[in-house]
């Protein structure tokens, strides 16, 4: 990076003013902000707990910074505050959740529970969740489904901002995937990650904040590549991670969380949209697996001898653990004061 442009973000940096906010404060902010918005209860409880325990964990392009596009798509009415999303089985271990136009979170409550009872008899569980606006971080549901000793994988898909391989125009969606491995009396290994070379969320932040992102993390509108994250947020496209190698996982994401699923391709929920800033509606596909029924006693020992030959190389860190150290501090969290006091005008 150039002198001058470290000189830039260190000024911008300064210039950010923030407060601190407890998590409770941060569950309230968000609860409040949702209910006054037209959010029930049930609805409001299940946005506020993942936006808290995002900022908890140091999500934080998935916290509060989230709330003002949850509340758009409320006040536009796309999303239904009140949604009631049920289970339905379609064999006897893959479920399906209509998630009556809801936000995500209310249908993963409602489906979770039933795809861990049915993972636990039959050794593997398909859950696939419609009719849902997906606005978070995934390893909620996959965290959820390795607390109860089982191996969760989730995808979804979302509006196109990232070009496949070889093209200069979006067709996928960041399209993230999540996987958890339990471990017993251990937090479990939890990867997340956008199939993109940074979550789009991520790209905002960086614009907002003054911060330049890799070279190459996406292309300006002229189709050129670019460190600057508004020229990529605004009017540019994002790249998958790993050329081409990246772009067959994004595509896998499309094929499970729409085609498997039975809701929207990207490129439909772009079509389905209002673009009021909230997010699009689309399908989620989770899987469960159970490493007692299928690997036998042994599997916690035998997976922790593989952890342990990781950690003993130099610089290897596990997946999710950033996270969970982060979980540990219960104090007060410093959150952008701009966006507190956008939130807090929405309930005014
Ligand atoms: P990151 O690139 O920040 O992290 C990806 C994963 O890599 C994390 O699990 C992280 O663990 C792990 N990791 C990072 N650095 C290391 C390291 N040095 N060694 C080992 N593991 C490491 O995530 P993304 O920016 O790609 O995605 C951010 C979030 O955006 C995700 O939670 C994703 O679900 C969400 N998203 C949601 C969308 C939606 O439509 N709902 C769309 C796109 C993205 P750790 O957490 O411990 O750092």
């Amino acid at each position: 990076m150039r002198y001058i442009d470290t000189l830039a973000q260190i000024y911008k940096r300064n210039i950010m003013t923030t407060t601190d906010l407890s998590l409770e404060e941060i569950y309230n902010l968000a609860l409040k902000t949702l209910k006054f918005n037209g959010c029930d209860e049930l609805n409001a409880e299940a946005v506020a707990h993942t936006v808290t325990n995002a900022e908890r964990d140091g999500s934080v392009s998935h916290g509060l910074f989230r709330i003002p596009g949850y509340i758009a798509a409320l006040k536009s009415k796309k999303v239904k505050g009140n949604a009631r999303p049920k289970n339905n089985f379609l064999t006897q271990n893959a479920i399906k959740v209509e998630g009556d136009y809801g936000f995500a979170p209310t249908a993963i409550g409602v489906g979770i529970p039933a795809l861990v009872e049915v993972t636990k008899k039959h050794g593997v569980g398909v859950l696939t969740i419609t009719n849902t606006h997906h606005f978070a971080a995934l390893w909620h549901e996959t965290e959820a489904l390795a607390e109860n000793e089982l191996i969760g994988i989730a995808c979804t898909a979302y509006k196109p901002s990232v070009a496949p391989a070889g093209a200069k125009k979006p067709l996928f969606g960041t399209n993230p995937i999540s996987f958890a491995w339990p471990r017993k009396n251990n937090t479990p290994v939890v990867y997340d990650m956008a199939t993109s070379t940074m979550a789009m969320g991520e790209v905002q932040v960086a614009a907002r904040d003054g911060h330049k992102v890799p070279y190459g993390t996406g292309l300006n509108k002229d189709g050129e590549k670019t460190d600057n994250p508004s020229e990529i947020a605004n009017g540019g496209v994002l790249l998958t991670f790993g050329d081409y190698k990246g772009s067959a996982i994004a595509m896998m994401i499309e094929l499970l969380a729409a085609g498997l699923v039975g809701d929207l391709f990207s490129f439909e929920a772009k079509e389905a949209d209002n673009n009021d800033g909230g997010p699009a509606r689309g399908g989620e596909f989770i899987m469960a697996l159970s490493p007692q029924l299928i690997a036998g006693d042994n599997w916690n020992e035998h997976a922790e001898k593989f952890f342990d030959q990781m950690k003993s190389l130099e610089g290897v860190r596990l997946p999710g653990e950033r996270r969970h150290k982060n979980r540990l501090d219960s104090g007060a969290r410093n959150i952008n004061k701009e966006l507190v006091d956008k939130i807090k005008s929405l309930s005014e």
